[in-house]
């Protein structure tokens, strides 16, 4: 408590010389009590009026100012801490940052003239057939590439095996195997959104990036530029994902849209598609859209954006943390729990306070990259759960 809080607190209980003082005694009754909890700059004024009030009217200075010297002493203290913790926090991060930068501007001037040369060879193959490019960068690649890797996690979702991926699984017990029917019925869902609304969208898609500008041009952009592009769509997916996800958790729009996605308590990756058509409109397509329309991007960083999209999305879903792979326990905890963990990256659910449950489980400890062969479920066991 400061030197002013004291006064102010003694001069209101009518006993102020013996107290103005003694002005390095913590007092702790009532009337302290509330002022110390009111805001800093209203306990600084009014301890300034009352202090010079005291000198006014005589009493003794030099506790006083003992007291705010001291008092200056540990806000300076404080300051050159912060500034020595702010100021290394970030020297370790600009060097962590070049570091990585410089290795991949490395890989990308070893590899650029290739992806140039590969891009040229693209555009004389389909004979500079704009459309056909930009439908192949923004729909069968990402499709294909969605396709090849839940392929492969559906053998190990229909037959539970092997034992190498299954061990790695969050939910234990679940999904061990998917029952046949239910798997199906996932699958039809999701084809029947990528056939009947993804293509529509994206050839909707193609009139309006050519109105912006040229998404098929000779020239690839720089790596740079992709890797700004990439940071700029992942938060903008992160605002419009969290946000329309949110609405679709408003009862009314629930119970007759996000309830299907929801049906999986458990998730796999394929279920990461599987939803409501309106859904699918809103909340899968349209967020990963606005931002290259925004730019004006490349259809090749747009394939590369739809691409890792979709990825991210059928391991945020795939129900088994895996060594070396961004970690699904976060949305995994969604489907768990309905109310908690609403975004993609964390960054809104932090700031609207959405992931306060799930900070205090054992689940947000295995919230982590893996970099052992050890599952987090056995390293960090849920019968140790604090909640
Ligand atoms: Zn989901
Ligand atoms: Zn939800």
């Amino acid at each position: 408590m400061i030197a002013g809080e004291d006064l102010h607190c003694q001069q209101a209980s009518g006993r102020e010389q013996y107290r103005v003082t003694h002005t390095h005694r913590t007092v702790t009754d009532s009337c302290c009590s509330l002022h110390s909890n009111r805001t800093g700059r209203f306990v600084r004024t009014k301890a300034a009026f009352y202090i010079s009030t005291a000198k006014m009217r005589g009493y003794s200075e030099q506790p006083i100012s003992v007291a705010s010297q001291t008092q200056e002493r540990h806000v300076w203290d404080s300051v050159k801490k912060a500034a020595f913790i702010l100021g290394s926090g970030l020297f370790v991060f600009a060097a962590f940052r070049n570091t990585v930068t410089w290795y991949l501007q490395l890989f990308w001037g070893a590899s650029g003239d290739f992806w140039q040369s590969q891009w040229v060879k693209a555009h004389g193959f389909f004979q500079g057939n704009e459309w056909v490019l930009f439908f192949l960068g923004t729909m069968v690649i990402p499709t294909l590439s969605f396709w090849i890797v839940n392929g492969l996690l559906l053998i190990v979702d229909a037959t539970g095996k092997p034992q190498l991926i299954t061990r790695y699984r969050i939910q234990r017990g679940r999904n061990d195997p998917v029952e046949p029917a239910k798997l199906q019925q996932a699958i039809r869902t999701v084809l029947f959104n990528q056939f009947f609304l993804s293509l529509p969208m994206v050839m909707v898609m193609y009139p309006i990036m050519k109105w912006r500008g040229n998404p098929c041009g000779t020239e690839l952009p720089t790596f740079h530029w992709v890797l700004l592009e990439l940071c700029f769509l992942g938060l903008l997916e992160e605002i419009f994902f969290y946000y329309s996800h949110r609405l679709f958790h408003h009862p009314v729009l629930y119970k007759y849209i996000h309830k299907k996605h929801h049906e999986w308590t458990a998730p796999i990756g394929v279920v990461s598609l599987y939803c409501h058509p309106v859904e699918h409109v809103m909340s899968n397509m349209l967020p990963p859209m606005v931002g290259p329309i925004f730019l004006r991007s490349h259809v090749a960083t747009t394939m590369l954006w739809f691409s890792l999209a979709l990825l991210l999305s059928t391991i945020s879903h795939c129900g088994y943390h895996l060594p070396l792979l961004p970690s699904p326990e976060f949305h995994d905890f969604h489907h768990l729990k309905f109310n908690q963990c609403y975004g993609v990256l964390g960054v809104l659910d932090r700031l609207h306070q959405t992931d306060i449950i799930f900070r205090e489980t054992k689940a947000y400890e295995r919230h982590t990259l893996l970099l052992s062969l050890t599952p987090l479920s056995e390293s960090i066991p849920d019968s140790l759960k604090r909640k």
